[in-house]
This record gives structure tokens, C-alpha cells and sequence, in this order.
């Protein structure tokens, strides 16, 4: 069985297409600039290729995809006969959905519903949706969300201090995203520790965007980003937890409109602002390296706002048995890891400092510590083709 996995942003398109009966990955590739002059798509697999060809729209990316799947030199099927279902990322489900569901009328009206909650992604994921219905009728689609395996959460966690009405009316209550990963990784925790049943597990998702959430039993019963992806953590560009009273304050002193705000807080915050470098954590530590003070500060903001989270979250659980680090700074940056889990020993971590040297997946406290923590790279794609396997 071979599925296509697809990742729509507005301007972007991202496909990956895997052999599910050896969970292979065939190629990958990824189409930027459509509906932009320039339009380019980048197709990796045994063979690679570049195709500079104008994308007027998602149609049209598909059909590039399409070409390039099949193509005779760089492609690896003969016809799209052998693609047997294609599985979406999608951002928002609301409330509405706990899980991948198989893409009919219905659920694309629920997407459509949320596409307040998600401006920039939803409508993004339906015109990618619509383009594979359109190129390849009658193959099965499936819809994976993002907050989907935070639906779990109890209402003491996803509600806010707001007025009722706020919840009831506009459905504003924390969603949290980036759950594909949180799923991914927390269940190969589960493998590693042995069991699900009885544990709790803190999983750090840090990347451009970050989130870490409390998990128990396998299921989410908290996580940090919250209605939409800029709270909890500070990011590469967005700021996270703040006070929301700062936001009318500075409006006040520099006259910005909520549009330039909402820019503020989102692009123009997080470590890039602070630092005054970069959002990339390469740089940062070469900068601070080299003895810049706000590249340090920065460096320092972003891991003690995690080491509150993972002690706030052991409260919520009452303990944690494992912590689990993942994504591009999860995975690749040791030095970070070590600032995290340095004075985190209270909690119970014997820290490994060798084995965080590591690469892949590795765990990095010493044996018998009594909270375990493992590196765990994350396959969110992997994940979205084992749910649409499941669900064809
Ligand atoms: P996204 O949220 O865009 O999917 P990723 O999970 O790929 O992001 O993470 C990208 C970030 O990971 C980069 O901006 C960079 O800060 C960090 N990163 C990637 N590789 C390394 C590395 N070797 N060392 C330190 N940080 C890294």
C-alpha cells in the first residue's frame, strides 16, 4: 500500500510518498512560491530534481506532484493506479475532532468551520484537499489534525480565566497544536519505558514553534500552546506566555494597529528579538559563544521557560516518569538539552552528559535515574500514513 502524505500551507506544499508495507519513505519533495512568480518545486528520492514551472494555485502544485511522481527519469511509481490513499495535515479541528477521520462532505465543512480558529492553515489545507479530490477522484483522503490528540485534555486545563460566554459563544479555549508529534513520540516512549498504563510523560516538541505537553495513560492532559500556536513557550518569533495587558500598553506608547501586533508578537518577538541575531539556535550559540550578552539571554529565557513548564507539568500529573525531547532543537541541540536538565536534579533526572552527546534516538539520563529522559526524533508524516493506513 502506498500513501501520499500532504502538508498545504498557503504558498507552500509539502508531499512525502511511503511504501506502508515496509513504512519506507519512496521521495519527498516540496513546492514553494505558488501563486507567486518564481514557483519552483524540489522532488528528493532515488532520484532528485528541480522543476521551475509556474503554480498559478494548488491545482496546479498537485499536478506538478503528480508529474513528478510519475515522472520517468526522477519518478518512483508507474501511474498514480499504484497510490492508494493520500493523508492530510490539517491545523485546526476545533472541538470537533479526537482523531484522523476519512475526508466527506461533512468534515470538510467542520475544516471550513475552524478556518477562523486557523486563518492561515486551514483554508491553506482545504485548497490542498480539493486539489488531490480533483486530480485523483475516487482515492480515499484522510484529515489529520494537529490539535486532535490534545481533545483529551480535561476543561480545567483547556478553559481560560475569560467569561463563559467566551468559551460557549466563540469557542475560545486552549487547543493546543503540534499533537502528530506529541502522539508520534510519546507512544515510542511508551515502547521504550514498557508501559502506557500509569505513565506520565512530559514530551518537548522545540523547534520554530515549540510546545511540550503533559501526558498520562497515553492520553494529552495539558499542553502549553493554547487557542492558537503562540502561547506557552518562547519561540524562534513568537513570544508565548506574557502579559496580555502589555499588548494595549505598547499599542498606546507606539500607535501600532492589532494587525501590526499581532505581526509583533508572532514574527518579531521570541529569541530573534531578544538576541537581536537569529531565530536559529545554531546561531545563537555561535553568537553567544562569542560573548554576545542578548544571544546568551536569549538562549537562557527559552530554557527556563521550560523548566517551569516541566515542573508545572509534574504537578499536574503529580510526578513525571520520563521527559522526551524532540524536533529540530529537541533533537540536534545538546548544549540546549544540557541548560534545560542542569538544576533540574530535584525532579529526580540524573542527567548524562556523555550520552547527550549522542545522536538519533538516545536516552540521556544514567541508568536508574528515576525520571528517564530520551531524545525521540519526531515523523509526523509517518504518523499521518499510519492513521490514513488505518482508516482505508
Ligand atoms: P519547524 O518548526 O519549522 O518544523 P524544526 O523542528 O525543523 O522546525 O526546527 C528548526 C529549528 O531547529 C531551527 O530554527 C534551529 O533553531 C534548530 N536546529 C536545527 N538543527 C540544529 C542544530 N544542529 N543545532 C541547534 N539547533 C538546531
Amino acid at each position: 500500500m502506498k500513501i501520499l502524505v500532504i502538508n498545504a500551507g498557503s504558498s507552500s506544499l509539502k508531499y512525502q510518498l511511503i511504501d506502508m508495507d515496509t513504512e519506507t519513505v519512496l521521495c519527498k519533495g516540496l513546492c514553494e512560491r505558488i501563486g507567486i512568480a518564481g514557483s519552483v518545486l524540489t522532488h528528493k528520492g532515488p532520484k532528485q530534481a528541480v522543476v521551475q514551472q509556474d503554480m498559478k494555485d494548488h491545482n496546479d502544485a498537485i499536478a506538478l506532484v503528480i508529474a513528478a511522481l510519475t515522472d520517468a527519469d526522477h519518478g518512483v511509481v508507474k501511474s498514480m493506479d499504484e497510490i492508494n490513499a493520500v493523508g492530510h495535515r490539517v491545523l485546526h479541528g476545533g472541538s470537533q475532532f479526537f482523531q484522523s477521520s476519512l475526508i466527506n462532505d461533512e468534515v470538510i465543512k467542520a475544516i471550513e468551520d475552524n478556518c477562523d480558529l486557523g486563518p492561515l492553515h486551514n483554508p491553506a489545507n482545504l485548497m490542498g484537499i480539493r486539489a488531490c479530490m480533483n486530480a485523483m477522484p475516487g482515492v480515499p483522503q484522510v484529515a489529520v489534525f494537529d490539535t486532535a490528540f490534545h481533545q483529551t485534555m480535561p476543561p480545567k486545563a483547556y478553559l481560560y480565566g475569560l467569561p463563559y460566554e467566551a468559551y460557549e459563544q466563540f469557542k475560545v479555549r486552549r487547543y493546543g497544536f503540534h499533537g502528530t508529534s506529541h502522539r508520534y513520540v510519546s507512544q515510542r516512549a511508551s515502547e521504550i519505558m514498557g508501559y502506557e498504563e500509569g505513565l506520565k510523560l512530559i514530551t518537548c516538541h522545540l523547534g520554530n514553534g515549540s510546545s511540550i505537553a503533559a501526558i498520562k495513560d497515553g492520553k494529552c492532559v495539558d499542553t502549553s500552546m493554547g487557542l492558537t500556536p503562540l502561547e506557552g513557550l518562547v519561540m524562534g518569533t513568537r513570544c508565548g506566555d506574557m502579559d496580555p495587558a502589555a499588548i494595549k500598553f505598547l499599542m498606546d506608547k507606539t500607535g501600532m494597529t492589532i494587525e501590526e501586533m499581532d505581526t509583533y508578537i508572532n514574527k518579531k518577538s521570541g529569541v530573534l528579538s531578544i538576541s537581536g541575531v537569529s531565530s536559529d539556535f545554531r546561531d545563537l550559540a555561535a553568537a553567544a559563544e562569542e560573548g554576545n550578552e542578548r544571544a546568551e539571554l536569549a538562549l537562557e529565557v527559552f530554557a527556563y521557560r521550560i523548566q517551569k513548564y516541566i515542573g508545572s507539568y509534574a504537578a499536574a500529573m503529580g510526578g513525571v516518569d520520563c521527559i522526551v525531547f524532540t524536533a529540530g532543537i529537541g533533537e540536534n541541540d545538546s548544549a540546549t538539552r544540557a541548560r534545560i536538565l542542569k538544576g533540574m536534579e530535584w525532579i529526580g533526572i540524573d542527567f548524562d552528559e556523555e550520552a547527550n552527546k549522542g545522536r538519533g534516538e538516545i536516552e540521556i539520563s544514567r541508568p536508574g535515574s528515576k525520571v528517564r529522559v530520551l531524545v525521540i526524533p519526531t515523523d509526523e508524516e509517518m504518523t499521518i500514513a499510519r492513521d490514513t493506513k488505518a482508516l482505508c
